[in-house]
């Protein structure tokens, strides 16, 4: 290992093989990697000579600084990395050709020599080994898209980068020139892209990845949303994965495809006989997902902003139910072109979600409905936007919740959804988030004082 392209080309997997690849090529330095609770992405940086010591006894920091962790009194923390998740950072090359590096770290709790409950890696982790003992696999997809505005002197405004729509093509889409160098830097990262386009709204775009097992999947989202605001700021502007950045247009969702493979590597999802080519496994979990939807909405949804998001009219879900021709509902199942592909599309994560722990909610919600044999209601076929409530209520359809308070208060009634977090990642965040809407509520918009300022 020693040349350039053999990092992007054949990066190495192993502890060993990232030591050899870190002493010989021309790495200056390697970012450890993990997220806090809330999703944000943190950094320690290591000089490359330290990335022995790394592997053979963990990196300590101060977790007390880090938002939902723990305390000062038990802050010490200590990183293990995962040698698969080594990647170079494209956009960190000096002019000499010496890269920046990054892996991806467990978190251990120095006292217990435990993995930290509070870190959500572990937490998707414990729920994916609950599938295995269930016999399954765990795959997603996500589908992230997000907005480019220009800046004006470094500061993010809300000027549309461009004005195209969807699926337009230059010179409108001057974005072309963005998405492009992002698909580069993803795929020097390892990302199989699959296609890109602009989106509905102006300055909007969509960019999506090769679905992955579950654990790949929620590091890429991490990766991703740092590898899109990077490049985008190279470019001068600032690309913001908040839900609804302007009022009256679509906002940014995360659409997330979900499907369990067997032990033996079969689609679990798939059956040819039925009617929409789903598995009774399939419809349990399906039926997991629904019920436990409002809960799973704290997670996958879980900024003040992300409700402006789910209202009718801009192909966001607001009604909890299942279709399999339209894109009303909050999940879709979409024609599987062979029985690996069959999967189901939850509609509702947006990007500001924490991927490790929105992937551990909706799965654990989806296994719970194979425990329990839930049965799925029948499929919505008509565009439930144009029902009205006692035509929703003749068909049981349930509203998602309207606030994050009311979808707090979902997430502190859901038992299973609390559990797939676990005592210390449920509690910090509750906490966190009952603080940033109390917050909310207690602030004065500018709506209202157009609204009453002048009036009253
Ligand atoms: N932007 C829409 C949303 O908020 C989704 C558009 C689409 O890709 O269908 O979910
Ligand atoms: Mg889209």
């Amino acid at each position: 290992m020693s040349t350039d392209e053999d990092l992007f080309t054949d990066p190495p997997t192993t502890a060993d093989g990232v030591i050899e690849a870190v002493a010989e090529a021309p790495i200056d330095a390697v970012r450890l990697q993990f997220t806090d609770i809330l999703g944000t992405v943190k950094n320690v940086t290591i000089p490359p000579d330290q990335i022995k010591k790394a592997f053979e006894e963990g990196i300590y920091f101060d977790g007390s600084s880090i938002e939902g962790f723990v305390r000062i009194q038990e802050s010490d923390m200590r990183l293990e990395p995962d040698p698969s998740t080594f990647a170079v950072l494209p956009w960190r090359k000096s002019d000499d050709g010496t890269h920046a590096v990054r892996l991806i770290c467990d978190v251990i709790d120095t006292t217990t020599g435990k993995p930290f409950e509070g870190d959500p890696r572990y937490v998707l982790k414990r729920v994916l080994d609950r599938a295995r003992e269930m016999g399954y696999e765990f795959n997603a997809g996500p589908e992230p898209e997000f907005f480019a505005f220009a800046t004006d002197e470094g500061t993010a405004t809300l000027e549309p980068h461009d004005t195209g729509g969807y699926f337009d093509l230059g010179p409108k889409d001057l974005a072309t020139d963005l998405r492009r160098d992002v698909i580069f830097n993803l795929e020097e990262m390892g990302f199989d892209v699959e296609a890109s386009h602009h989106e509905v709204a102006e300055g909007q775009h969509e960019i999506d990845f090769k679905y992955d097992d579950g654990l790949t999947t929620a590091d890429n989202v991490a990766t991703f949303r740092a590898v899109v605001r990077a490049t985008a700021a190279e470019h001068g502007l600032h690309a913001t994965f908040m839900p609804k950045p302007v009022a009256g247009i679509n906002g940014s969702g995360m659409h997330t495809h979900l499907s369990l493979f067997t032990s033996e590597g079969d689609p679990a999802f798939y059956d040819g006989d039925d009617e929409f080519d789903l598995s009774e496994t399939g419809k349990q979990f399906l039926a997991g997902v629904l019920e436990h939807a409002p809960a799973i909405t704290a997670v996958a949804n879980p900024t003040v902003n992300s409700y402006k998001r789910l209202v009718p009219g801009y192909e966001a879900p607001v009604y909890v139910a299942w279709s399999d021709v339209n894109r009303s509902a909050l999940v879709r199942k979409p024609a599987a072109r062979t029985p690996a592909a069959s999967r189901i599309e939850l509609r509702s994560p947006d990007p500001t979600a924490n991927p490790y722990l929105a992937l551990a909610a909706i799965l654990r919600a989806g296994l719970d409905g194979i425990e329990r044999d839930l049965e799925a209601p029948a499929p919505v076929r008509e565009n439930i936007y144009e029902f009205d409530e006692d035509k929703r209520e003749a068909y049981g359809i349930d509203t998602l919740p309207g606030s994050l308070g009311e979808a707090l208060d979902a997430l502190e009634a859901d038992d299973v959804v609390l559990d797939a977090l676990g005592d210390h990642v449920a509690e910090k965040f509750l906490e966190a988030k009952r603080q940033e809407f109390a917050e909310y509520r207690t602030s004065v918009s500018e709506w209202e004082h157009d609204r009453y300022l002048e009036t009253f």
